[in-house]
């Protein structure tokens, strides 16, 4: 999913929006006061490190039996 963040310059607030194309990115509008005074933000992914991941299905499925052919 195409889901970037966004600060809004009004408020101030980090939001995430979801934009299929580079028009959705100019479209969009604070979800908190509705501006449209918004800049992208790049992911903080790779400058906060350690933040802890969330995930892990921990589930190992035991006596399944995988059929191939
Ligand atoms: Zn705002």
């Amino acid at each position: 999913m195409p889901i970037y963040e966004f600060k809004c310059e009004k408020c101030g607030k980090i939001f995430e929006a979801l934009c299929f194309t580079k028009e959705d990115e100019k479209d969009v509008r604070c979800i908190y006061c509705g501006s449209k005074d918004v800049t992208k933000e790049y992911s903080s992914f790779a400058t906060s490190w350690g933040r802890g991941f969330i995930g892990g299905s921990g589930s190992c499925g035991g006596g399944r039996g995988f059929g191939f052919g």
